[in-house]
């Protein structure tokens, strides 16, 4: 017998069998040994039958004094009485629907029943507990700590159990690739004695062990992986970008206010990287306000500076238009800044006689607002746009998809930033890289995801974390509001109104069901493992199907448009609005046409309303801490006290405790670590654990673990051609063959 056997070959499997099996992706041995247990039971102890009481689960010994069937009055259906006994007593046994029992079981046998004991009129039994023969042997289903399998229907748990009792002694012909000193230095036992005990664990000890010794593996593939793509990378060339320190340091200085500390660490870090000769790919990961953009722009001018062009990409237009705005701001009278969206853009010097936009651009950010054109397309127009792009007199061109065109060509293009990356496919961030040779590309998110989990997630990039609030920012006031206070709240937001401010009303629902789009970071792990694995991992998108008492967006532009805000301006925006009408309405409100803006999740992520001075979200226990604390980031981007009113429709304990815990806390990074520690991965980052982690057993929250696999992963994998079987592994890994 080996570790390929057929699983047909086994003994006790007949067609049916195989196919169920089948169907869980066990196709031989190797298959069946890596299906691992998701829990167990805990029937170690084992108790005298006289002494049993009810409740408890145990375990008995005992020798069968009787044994019959009879069909039940009602459902006819068939249950096995039996009469167990030990020297202190005896107990009553019942099996229902379960006829082949009768003929398992024996007058005179000794077996071992494991279950939870009950009692009725006539005294204690035990119901449909699990049983085996003592015949002398370890058990499996009984008197242990008990596997459970994650099952199908029609497959039962003992028929599992006992294919795996069959191939254990299988795990001593598995190779350990895992090198020696790995297993040494990180403390894991080796893998043949792992199977044995996630399989069969001695105790619990022998659990933990095992399962961290399997996890490591998995992870420890993973970053291995991760490490190779990078090195990977370090093989291509890109032009060397020298710090140029005198501009840089007067661009900084320059600057209205001072950059925080890790503002400088990042842009120090990005500067770095453009030194090198490889390109740089790195994460610049901040929270909504963090001042991301201005770091950013370090980087392009180092670029410019080096005598090459950068490219910022947005997600939107109102977006696209920000940036382009602070831009300007910031190079205004030293670069030549463009602007590209599919409904506008802006040549720089250009003679053209222009329609000006002006006045749909906010002069939101702290920089003094210039007067700059908005060119309503035209299509001779745009071609002066290409073309000054691809002669690169454009140094900075930002923009939105519109950038992917095959038009748009570029002289020398060093530098390629993209913000919000996780509102781009994966796709379009791979085609904007390849409007350039060797380009440097830095990807900005606004999603404060925890170290570890960026490591894991983005293994193949670098890093650098903003966590810090400009100083000098008013933290948003946040406050649950209790129901009988509601009309103070909407007093409140009136007050705030005539004070010439303006409020966010965020529903969770319109009137339909909304679906909620999984963050990108999920695509890159699926993209990731997806070549190591091959199908079965699902990004589950999850639906929300609870309707009924949700408050549409609708129903409430209603109510506080008509009840009780009928003197004030309320806007709607929703999901199923064109991309067109929600770009107006969100000019509308920018520009202060609107008041109240009522809107579901879609209201952008990081568009700046300086004067929106409430956040009220209603059915706020719907939301992860880390959605609620994206829309809270939308006030507070001013020099003015700014406040959060969370409603929720359903008081449970949980819900409460999240929410009071997102009342005191500000930091988008602990909210996120809240989130996962009360939610789970799956949950927070919109997908379930399992589908997510096509890693059978090692879960995003396993620090340690992944801390080990990264290290151990940074060791070897300079000196790969040493390790033969680790060379092997991430062959048929890459071949698709197996995780294992
Ligand atoms: P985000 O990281 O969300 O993209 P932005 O780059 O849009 O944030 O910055 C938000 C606002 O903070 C902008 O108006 C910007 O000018 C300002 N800002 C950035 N850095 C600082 C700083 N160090 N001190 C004060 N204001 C800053
Ligand atoms: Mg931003």
């Amino acid at each position: 017998m080996n570790l390929n056997i057929k699983i047909e070959q086994l003994n006790k499997v007949g067609k049916v069998t195989t196919s169920r099996l089948k169907r869980l992706g066990i196709n031989n041995a190797r298959d069946l040994l890596f299906y691992f247990p998701f829990r167990y039971e805990d029937y170690r102890t084992i108790k005298n039958i006289g002494d049993l009481q009810e409740g408890e689960m145990i375990t008995v010994r005992g020798k069968i004094e009787l044994i019959n069937s009879k069909r039940s009055f009602k459902k006819k259906k068939i249950i096995i009485e039996a009469l167990v006994s030990d020297e202190s007593g005896s107990i009553r046994v019942v099996w229902f629907g379960q006829p082949y029992i009768k003929k398992t079981l024996k007058i005179g046998d000794t077996v071992f029943l494991s279950g939870k004991v009950t009692e009725d009129m006539i005294g204690t039994q035990l119901v449909s507990p699990t049983y085996e023969k003592d015949i002398g042997k370890q058990t499996s289903h009984t008197a242990r700590l008990v596997p459970m399998y994650p099952l199908t229907a029609n497959l039962t748990q003992k028929q599992i159990r006992f294919l795996v009792t069959q191939i254990i002694d299988l795990v001593d012909s598995i190779e350990d690739w895992i090198p020696e000193e790995i297993l040494e230095n990180q403390d894991l036992i080796l893998l043949s004695q792992a199977l044995r005990g996630i399989h069969f664990p001695v105790d619990e000890n022998d659990l933990k062990q095992s399962t961290d010794r399997l996890k490591f593996d998995e992870l420890f593939l993973l970053q291995l992986k991760a490490e190779l793509s990078r090195r990977e990378k370090t093989l291509q060339k890109s032009p060397v970008f020298k710090f140029k320190e005198p501009e840089i340091k007067d661009f900084v200085k320059n600057l209205p206010f001072n950059l925080t500390k890790t503002q400088k660490i990042s842009a120090w870090d990005i500067l770095q990287d453009l030194e090198k000769n490889h390109p740089m790919n790195r994460l610049l990961s901040g929270d909504v306000g963090c001042g991301k953009t201005v770091v950013a722009g370090v980087a392009m001018y180092n670029v410019i500076l080096n005598g090459y062009q950068s490219a910022i990409m947005a997600p939107t237009e109102i977006l696209a238009t920000q940036h382009y705005q602070t831009l300007l701001n910031l190079f205004g009278n030293k670069l030549n800044v463009g602007l590209l969206t599919s409904s506008q853009f802006v040549i720089p010097n250009s003679s053209q006689s222009e329609e000006s936009l002006r006045g749909q651009i906010s002069e939101g950010s702290l920089l003094a607002g210039r007067d700059d054109k908005i060119i309503i397309p035209k299509t001779t127009q745009r071609k002066e746009l290409f073309d000054k792009l691809s002669n690169g007199e454009i140094d900075i061109v930002v923009g939105t998809h519109a950038l992917l065109s095959e038009k748009v060509k570029f002289k020398k293009l060093g530098l390629v930033i993209v913000d919000e990356q996780h509102r781009f496919g994966v796709q379009q961030r791979k085609q904007i890289k390849e409007k350039g040779k060797g380009i440097n590309f830095l990807s900005m998110t606004a999603t404060p995801i925890p170290r570890s989990l960026a490591l894991m997630v983005y293994g193949d990039l670098d890093v650098s974390i903003i966590n810090e609030l400009p100083p000098g920012r008013k933290p948003v006031l946040t406050r649950l509001v209790e129901p009988i206070n509601r009309n103070k709240a909407y007093e409140f937001i009136r007050k705030q109104v005539n004070n010439n401010k303006q409020v966010f009303v965020v529903c969770p629902l319109i009137e339909e069901q909304q679906e909620i789009v999984i963050p990108t970071e999920l695509a890159r792990v699926e993209e990731s493992l997806s070549s190591l694995t091959k199908g079965s991992l699902t990004l589950r998108r999850v639906r929300d199907d609870s309707t009924s008492d949700k408050k549409s967006v609708m129903n409430e532009h209603k109510k506080l448009s008509e009840k009780i805000f009928p003197n004030l301006k309320v806007g709607y925006l929703h999901g199923k609005l064109k991309s067109a009408e929600k770009e107006k309405t969100m000019n509308d409100f920018k520009n202060k046409k609107i008041d109240i803006l009522v809107s579901t999740s879609v209201i952008e992520v990081g568009v700046d309303i300086p004067d929106a001075t409430v956040m009220m979200i209603e059915g706020a226990e719907r939301f992860g801490l880390a959605q609620l604390h994206q829309f809270r980031g939308r006030v507070g981007r001013s020099s003015y006290q700014s406040y959060c009113f969370l409603f929720i429709d359903n008081e449970s304990p949980r819900a409460l405790e999240r929410l009071k815990f997102f009342e005191k806390n500000n930091d988008g990074f602990k909210l996120a670590d809240k989130d996962l520690e009360m939610r789970g991965p799956g949950e927070v980052y919109g997908t379930t654990q399992s589908g997510m982690m096509n890693l059978r057993l090692a879960k995003l929250t396993d620090r340690d673990i992944i801390k080990k696999a990264r290290a151990s992963a940074r060791g070897v994998v300079n000196n790969l051609s040493k390790y033969p079987k680790l060379i092997n592994k991430i062959k048929e890994w890459e071949s698709g063959v197996h995780l294992e």
